[in-house]
């Protein structure tokens, strides 16, 4: 679509307004009182485009997010209707909406047969939030009111509401940033390219087991809970966990009467070829299974909490005569973002977009690992439309680059440079784009990193780091 018919946007004066007084999630503010913020103005399918007409392919899908890709106008026009013909009314107190009750529907026939209850937030951290309110309220109704401690792991990324980032489990999220310790323990994450030397993945995959184990004999099964995890861990290094890890630490969760959640922010909606991972690759059947980001493909905001019949038994009935759930939003199932949730999950399965995800997927894996042979490039992981390349200074002993060589923004950098945009995090650079990609995407985008880590590297090399 030609970008000519758009209004024109006075990109100087929008730049100066955003510096002076949008306070920027995870911004470098050294960096940004010098620079300010780059604008995107515009998107279409795979590319978006900068203020100064840069078009980029986005290698990120936003966020872990436009996974139907961008420019969807069908989805504007649902939100559209539903914002013309009914754009808000309370959920609280016996009332509902059209599209809440459809989505719940839908979200209830795609999840694991168990999940049949669905609570609605307003994105990822939102929807782990309310789930560990819920999970305390379901056991206090249940006569353990000592269950309250959450098992979760290092590098962990659940959010940032004061209970996510909780959860949370990357240490510099966190840095000068209070945590309620009282109630989350962390557990080693699961990495298999920094496993213990010598150690085969077998051997690793019991050796998390014994420290869960020994964990729950530390703790009390008595006070615990629930134990958290991403299927894959996304934010903090799209972490691959042995083969059987999740299905084993789920039964360890079973016989001690612990619940088992799986934060499916971003794995759920396709990215793994599947509506949700957990059963389909990954043999678990969570307790409760959270969603946002794909779930809208980020087109609006949008969380949600999927839970178990069983659990829903106890969370609905009233805790007194009179008594209510006395939990949830303004907006818990606002009818905009449900109208644009239910069009995408359509797209989703009229475009085969799970197929093309397990068709193209495992290419986009073989294509990103002949890239190995790069002087940083120390490991390249994932699975389908979730990778990550992991940078060092020594392939051999994997001793990693002083911080202050940014590594990760070089790659990401020189990618820019030549119309890719990925995601540096330290070290790693991200690579989680939207799920239409197709083999010619990746040939395109994989050519582009190819170039960019040799340029890449030529500067570390001339900065003195390699
Ligand atoms: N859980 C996971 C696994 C995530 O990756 C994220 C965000 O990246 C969140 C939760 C938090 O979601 P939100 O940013 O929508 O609050």
């Amino acid at each position: 679509r030609p970008t000519t018919d758009r209004p024109v946007l006075d990109t100087q004066t929008l730049w100066q307004k955003d510096k002076d007084h949008f306070i920027h999630p995870f911004t470098d503010f050294s960096v940004f009182h010098e620079e300010g913020c780059d604008l995107i103005t515009d998107s279409e399918g795979i590319h978006v485009q900068d203020s100064r007409g840069n078009r980029f392919i986005d290698g990120i899908a936003g966020l872990w997010c436009v996974n139907v890709g961008h420019g969807r106008a069908e989805i504007g026009q649902a939100m559209a209707d539903q914002a013309t013909r009914m754009a808000y009314f309370s959920t609280f107190n016996n009332l509902s909406n059209a599209p809440a009750a459809e989505l719940a529907a839908k979200l209830a026939e795609l999840a694991p047969a168990h999940l049949n209850h669905i609570f609605y937030s307003c994105g990822g951290s939102a929807a782990n939030d309310a789930t560990i309110r819920l999970v305390h309220y379901y056991f206090n109704r249940l006569g353990k009111p000592e269950k309250k401690r959450i098992l979760s792991r290092n590098n962990a990324y659940h959010g940032t509401t004061y209970l996510a980032a909780t959860l949370t489990g990357i240490e510099s999220n966190n840095w000068d940033f209070d945590t309620l310790d009282h109630l989350v323990t962390h557990l080693s994450e699961a990495n298999c390219y920094r496993r213990p030397e010598g150690m085969s993945e077998a051997e690793y995959c019991d050796h998390l087991v014994r420290e869960f184990e020994d964990t729950i004999a530390e703790v009390g099964a008595d006070n615990i809970a629930a134990f958290i995890a991403e299927p894959i861990m996304g934010a903090g290094g799209v972490l691959v966990a042995p083969e059987g890890y999740h299905a084993r630490m789920q039964a360890m969760c079973r016989a001690n009467d612990i619940l088992f959640i799986a934060d499916e922010v971003v794995t759920g909606f396709g990215r793994l070829g599947h509506f949700f991972a957990s059963e389909a690759v990954f043999d678990t059947r969570p307790d409760i299974i959270n969603c946002a980001k794909g779930l809208s493909s980020g087109y609006a905001p949008l969380g949600a909490t999927l839970i178990s019949d069983e659990i829903y038994e106890v969370l609905g009935t009233p805790q007194r005569k009179g008594g209510v759930l006395s939990t949830g939003f303004t907006y818990s199932g606002h009818p905009v973002s449900c109208a644009a949730a239910l069009k995408n999950i359509e797209i989703i399965e009229r475009e085969g977009i799970c197929e093309n995800v397990r068709e193209v997927g495992p290419y986009l894996e073989e294509q990103l690992r002949t890239l190995s042979h790069h002087a940083t490039v120390g490991d390249v992981r994932g699975s389908h439309f979730m990778m990550c390349l992991e940078n060092v200074a020594d392939k051999i002993t994997k001793e990693l680059l002083p911080v202050e060589a940014r590594v990760g923004d070089r790659v990401a950098f020189e990618a820019q440079q030549r119309g890719l945009i990925i995601r540096p995090v330290g070290h790693l650079n991200i690579v989680s784009p939207p799920l239409i990609w197709t083999r010619g995407t990746v040939d395109r985008v994989v050519a582009i990193l190819d170039e960019a880590l040799t340029a890449a590297t030529a500067s570390l090399r001339k900065d003195g780091y390699l």
